[in-house]
């Protein structure tokens, strides 16, 4: 059995323990390598090797550094295919989703951070001819880099590279359920050549390796995407530690939509963003809330849309619904779609676990599920479920559709369709969210900062503002 290693010091390593955890392929729910069991020995070591790298990396001049990230950029691009298939084996999704979004975005990542810090500039203040402040911006240190299993590469790399760039030095942990791609990734820094300890990487439980390095006296800064409980806990720990922290968490988005829309485009897009990735995007729109003239002709043809999108086996190029995740969360959806039925939901369609044939009988399918007349103040409407499973409730008025919108505990995205412009920007003002789509979903230039309001999470990633964030700010003031 294929076995992935820890990447420490440059090196690909056994954990100390010696003992490994089965890693599920999900579409058809067999054990098909072994990951990594690390613990607080294997975090130490990754530490220590990542302490020691520091003092070179952070003082490497940037230029070196950006040739090192767009190296990396470079063979991830090159390794396309590779790192798709392997994507697609270990998280369920279709390959063409990993190849055309995923993949490529990692690569973006790189490169986007490596040529991003080569601009990077902090500021001066002259106070005429008293004196001059400015602000000096140093890598913060040793940074601990945490991530999920929905775009295992595309927000492992999303943290790794602007660290790196910034002149942090990393340990870092992708996610238990999806380690492939990270293990890939350490294969292409060695042949990068990236010195050793500049970036660690440790496989294991997030209870054993990512409390260690969230509870490591000497990391100084966590950034972790994840969901909204592990978030609480984390920030729980390294807060009293004073950490600098950058939290993405959990996200229950709504999708507004207005009888004036231009009404294909929107329906072709809402498919994508109530299901793409079977649902399981932080940034999926799964409330959806449409204007009462036009909700009985978008529920015939989303729901007959829906009935023809085909589940099938993620290595087909033709497949737009995979498998899910793993066991335990194909159980969660289900006792989902279980509990809105209890709250008086009419499932429109879908509403069931999926048994393909032969190979795949054991892999972890769900039809793509459309529920409607619930309240939106019930569990479904208020819970993040993270997958493929959506509800759709009309609306009158503007204000009620606000009012549904913004009544849940989360604020990361939210989508609007209207050719009004002013009701666009109006909504866009008023809606608690910290992204806004109008009429277009997952559209983005790297530049602007991502993040989200209420329990979706603290701090903002992206564009410079990440660059701010690896690096720590001194205030400089020389007196004339
Ligand atoms: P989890 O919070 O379960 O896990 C995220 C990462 O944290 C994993 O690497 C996990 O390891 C690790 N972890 C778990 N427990 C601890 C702990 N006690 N200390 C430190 N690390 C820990 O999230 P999921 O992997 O289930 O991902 C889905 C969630 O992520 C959803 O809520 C989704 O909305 C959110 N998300 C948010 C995004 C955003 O940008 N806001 C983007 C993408 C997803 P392990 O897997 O080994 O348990």
């Amino acid at each position: 059995m294929y076995k992935l290693l820890n990447y420490i010091n440059g090196k690909l390593v056994e954990p100390v323990s010696k003992t490994f955890l089965d890693n599920y392929n999900p579409a058809n729910g067999k054990v098909y390598s072994l990951i990594p069991d690390s613990d607080e020995k294997d975090v130490e070591l990754a530490y220590q090797a990542a302490k020691g790298a520091f003092a070179e990396w952070s003082i490497t001049p940037k230029e070196k550094r950006s040739k090192y990230l767009l190296k990396i950029a470079e063979l991830i691009e090159k390794n396309l295919d590779k790192l798709a298939l392997a994507e697609s084996i270990d998280n369920g999704k279709p390959v063409k989703l990993a190849k055309t979004v995923d993949i490529p975005r990692a690569a973006a990542n790189f490169h986007f951070y490596g040529t991003g810090i080569l601009h990077y500039s902090s500021h001066a203040h002259a106070m005429e001819n008293t004196a001059i402040n400015y602000t000096l911006r140093q890598p913060v240190g040793v940074a601990g880099c945490i991530s999920p299993w929905n775009l295992p590469l595309y927000l492992f790399t999303w943290k790794i590279a602007p660290a790196l760039a910034a002149g942090c030095t990393v340990v870092a942990k992708p996610s238990e359920v999806t380690p492939m791609t990270a293990h890939l990734l350490s294969e292409i820094c060695i042949e990068a050549g990236l010195p050793p300890g500049v970036l660690n990487i440790v496989h294991g439980l997030g209870g054993k390796v990512g409390n260690a390095i969230v509870s490591h006296k000497n990391i100084p800064l966590i950034s972790f995407t994840g969901g909204t409980t592990t978030g609480a806990h984390i920030a729980s720990i390294a807060a009293p530690m004073f950490k600098k922290l950058s939290l993405e968490l959990g996200g229950k988005n709504p999708n507004i939509i207005f009888a004036d829309c231009d009404y294909e485009k929107m329906l072709i897009t809402t498919m994508l963003s109530s299901f793409a990735n079977q649902g399981q995007i932080c940034l999926c729109g799964s409330r959806i809330y449409v204007e009462r003239s036009i909700y009985e002709k978008f529920k015939a043809d989303f729901v007959s849309k829906t009935k023809k999108l085909i589940v099938g086996d993620p290595l087909n190029e033709e497949t737009k619904i995979g498998a899910i995740v793993s066991k335990s969360h194909q159980e969660k959806i289900l006792s989902y779609i279980e509990l809105a039925k209890k709250e008086g939901g009419t499932i429109l369609c879908g509403g069931q676990e999926i048994k393909l044939e032969g190979e795949l009988s054991k892999g972890y399918y769900i039809a793509p599920t459309i529920i409607e007349g619930l309240n939106h103040t019930c569990r479904t409407n208020q819970e993040e479920i993270f997958g493929p499973v959506v509800t759709i409730t009309p609306f009158d008025t503007e204000e009620q559709a606000l009012e549904m919108a913004n009544s849940t505990r989360y604020g990361l995205a939210s989508i609007v369709w209207t050719e009004n412009l002013t009701r666009a920007h109006r909504i866009a003002n008023n809606i608690h969210a910290g992204i806004v789509w109008i009429n277009c979903w997952l559209l983005r230039d790297l530049r602007t900062p991502f993040g989200g309001v209420k329990d979706s999470g603290v701090g903002r990633e992206g564009g410079f503002e990440a660059f701010d964030f690896f690096t720590e700010p001194k205030n400089v003031c020389i007196k004339l």
